[in-house]
């Protein structure tokens, strides 16, 4: 497939400027502003965005805030009929999945199979998944009596409000259902604001739940920078924001909050360690490891980027690693054959060849890759790189491109040390046959989430978020729904 294969919805969807998404209509900027969305693969602009402005915000805003009031039409939907109107939407998704893949392809990157059954099947399972929770969010009854009366104490859960969605461009439409998806579960109403790099499908999203029947402003739209952001997390009429995307934004916004105390949600870098034991089953931990290095063009915060392996298998796991990294094929989103995209910018692109030429001058050796593909779109070969310090910038800095440092190790002790040495706490894993290892190490990983002998397994059932600078609350799961309400405590005197 090439982009001249853009299927006629998508090729419409893109021909004209798109709108911002406000009280359930498409609008240009209140004043005028819009900026160029670019196929990474190209460096071509696809279309003209709408830029979203205080003023913007403040009509999004107020929006929201009407449709959460109480007689609102979105306040009258039951449990069961939000449950049944996120169903909708999910079959919506997968009615138009091709669409949506195509779209994630040409605004980021992704390989269109794997965008597919990838990102719209996870958008698709989440809507499903968080639907079933909408008529179960139930509240405790607490006995309460003292010397004078007896009382009935009992719990219910609420929802916050207005929450502000705040999402990164490395999984443009999974993100931005990831934040809207619990969110309307317990009704609440959302502005989303995706990233700059990455605001096709979000707005496409957008028009599909107006279409399965979602009362206007429940969810809107606002394209933009980081001030759009500011914008948002600054408005004292948000009560929560749902944040991902770097630790220095998700500091910047944690203190923002703090004005009104809104709630906040922040799902921020990694560094993953991955600890391969010289008795792990090679042969699936090495295509493993590779898979936990450079999935998503190396651009997921969970990847596995450093890599230890007890000495007796190092070289065998380096080889085998690079290998598979000499066997990536990197090309085109839309060529059936690519199996690595280009990075999502120019400013990406610059950081992680920056990180690549900052490896060589400290001392690492590049044992693959190491360098970019073709001379325009912004490829880069899946990097392998050894003979790596833990002071590097390459070992101590979230790089979000395809690069793992490999660092051999002796003891047990060792191999923890190391990967706790890490501001970071997203993610870790572990690859041993011996299962009190697997567990044991696994117990002791400074992480949200740990995999053993397996990586990116990976469900909306499953909370996850992170330790230490990575982050505040767990998304997903039933915690999930828990960080998008708020608990009353209701005492009445029998
Ligand atoms: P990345 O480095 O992956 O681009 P960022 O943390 O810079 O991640 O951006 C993630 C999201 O946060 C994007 O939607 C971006 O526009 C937004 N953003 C950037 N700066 C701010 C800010 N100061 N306040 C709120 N949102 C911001």
């Amino acid at each position: 497939m090439t982009t001249d294969a853009l299927l006629p919805s998508v090729a419409s969807f893109v021909s004209a400027p798109k709108q911002l998404l406000i009280d359930g209509e498409l609008r240009d900027a209140a004043d005028g502003r819009t900026f160029a969305t670019v196929d990474p693969a190209t460096e071509n602009e696809i279309t003209q965005v709408a830029q979203a402005g205080a003023e913007d915000v403040n009509r999004a805003v107020a929006s929201a805030r009407r449709a959460f009031e109480h007689g609102s039409d979105w306040n009258r939907f039951t449990p069961r009929q939000r449950g049944r109107l996120m169903w909708r939407i999910a079959d919506l998704l997968e009615e138009h999945a091709d669409e949506f893949a195509q779209l994630e392809a040409l605004d980021g990157g992704k390989p269109f199979v794997g965008a597919r059954d990838g990102d719209v099947a996870t958008a698709a399972e989440l809507f499903r998944y968080f639907a079933g929770w909408a008529n179960k969010i139930e509240g405790t009854t607490i006995p309460l009596s003292s010397e004078t009366a007896d009382f009935l104490a009992y719990t219910v859960r609420e929802p916050i409000g207005v929450v502000a969605g705040i999402v990164p461009w490395n999984f443009p439409l999974t993100m931005a259902a990831f934040k809207i998806v619990p969110a309307i579960t317990v009704g609440n109403t959302v502005i989303l604001k995706p990233a700059e790099q990455t605001p096709l499908s979000a707005l496409r999203l957008g028009e599909l739940m107006l279409e399965a029947g979602l009362p206007a402003g429940v969810v809107n739209v606002l394209p933009g920078f980081g001030d759009t952001g500011a914008a948002l997390v600054d408005h004292i009429d948000v009560d929560k924001v749902a944040f991902t995307g770097s630790t220095a934004v998700g500091k910047v916004i944690a203190a923002a909050a703090s004005r009104n105390l809104k709630k906040v949600s922040l799902e921020l870098g990694g560094k993953a360690p991955n600890i391969v034991f010289d008795d792990a089953d090679l042969s699936k931990a090495i295509p493993g490891s590779a898979h936990a290095a450079f999935f998503n063009q190396g651009q997921c915060c969970v990847n596995g980027s450093r890599l230890y392996v007890q000495r007796g298998v190092y070289d065998e796991v380096v080889a085998g690693i690079s290998e598979i990294a000499k066997g990536i094929t990197v090309g085109s989103a839309f060529d059936e054959r690519t199996d690595m995209g280009p990075l999502i910018s120019d400013e990406q692109f610059s950081k992680v060849t920056g990180y690549l030429e900052a490896g060589v001058a400290a001392g690492a050796t590049v044992a693959e890759g190491g360098v970019r593909v073709g001379d325009r779109g912004y490829f880069v070969r899946p990097t392998v790189f050894t003979d790596v310090s833990e002071q590097m910038s390459i070992q101590t800095d979230e790089i979000f491109g395809p690069v793992v440092t490999a660092v051999p190790f002796d003891t047990e002790e060792q191999a923890i040390a190391a990967a706790n040495n890490t501001r970071y706490g997203l993610a870790a894993g572990v690859w041993s046959r011996d299962i009190g290892t697997a567990h044991r190490v696994g117990g002791r990983l400074r992480a949200g989430t740990v995999w053993l002998n397996s990586w990116h397994a990976d469900d909306v059932t499953l909370p996850r978020g992170g330790y230490k600078e990575s982050g505040w609350g767990r998304e997903l799961g039933s915690f999930g729904v828990e960080d998008y309400t708020e608990l009353k405590t209701i005492i009445a005197e029998l």
